[in-house]
């Protein structure tokens, strides 16, 4: 039976929500890469401001999966934030997987060309968000980093490494998906 990934909105008082129709293009992604049943949330999760970084000005991406961990069904989390986010030691992070609670985050405040001051881009913007989101739930899949530059697993500093990779994962990582599903398959039997 193929694994549920929940993609869950997260809202804050700093920051509006994401638009559910790039919730759906996010689920209708996964759905196809991780084989996987991918079920959008309508509600968001509101995170309080405990997890906000008033000196940062930004919120701590740990702190947000630990407080969706205490509300998590069964299955993998994909919570998509439209504010910007931190980890230690990071001036700013895109996304962040924790691989122990399979919650991983994304932002995607910084994935729009208005972030830079520059005009509006809405292809190249829900592109990022897409490779940004197969990326993290990659990650929860147990993909590690890829040294293919094309590949969706290939780890990015910045927005051009972004741009530069395909929204897929390659031959390689693509078959290490496969091979992690069949070892599942054999634990239940
Ligand atoms: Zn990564
Ligand atoms: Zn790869």
């Amino acid at each position: 039976m193929a694994e549920h990934i929940y993609v869950q909105p997260i809202s804050s008082s700093r920051g509006r929500e994401p638009d559910a129709c790039l919730l759906e293009k996010i689920a209708h992604r996964l759905a196809g890469v991780f084989n996987a049943k991918v079920i959008v949330e309508r509600e968001p999760v509101h995170i309080p401001g405990t997890a906000y970084n008033p000196r940062r000005r930004q919120y701590s991406a740990e702190m947000i999966v630990q407080f969706l961990e205490r509300e998590k069904k069964s299955g993998k989390v994909l919570a998509v934030a439209d504010f910007d986010l931190y980890a230690p030691s990071l001036n700013f992070v895109f996304g962040l997987a924790g691989l122990l609670t399979d919650i991983a985050i994304i932002s995607i405040s910084r994935l729009r060309q208005e972030f830079y001051q520059l005009p509006a881009d809405p292809a190249r913007f829900t592109s990022r968000v897409i490779k940004e989101a197969v990326h993290e739930i990659g990650h929860l899949y147990e993909l590690s980093h890829c040294p293919d530059t094309r590949c969706v697993m290939h780890f990015s500093n910045s927005l051009p490494d972004t741009d530069g990779k395909s929204e897929d994962p390659c031959a390689k990582c693509r078959k290490m998906i496969k091979t992690y599903g069949k070892t599942k398959i054999v634990e239940a039997s």
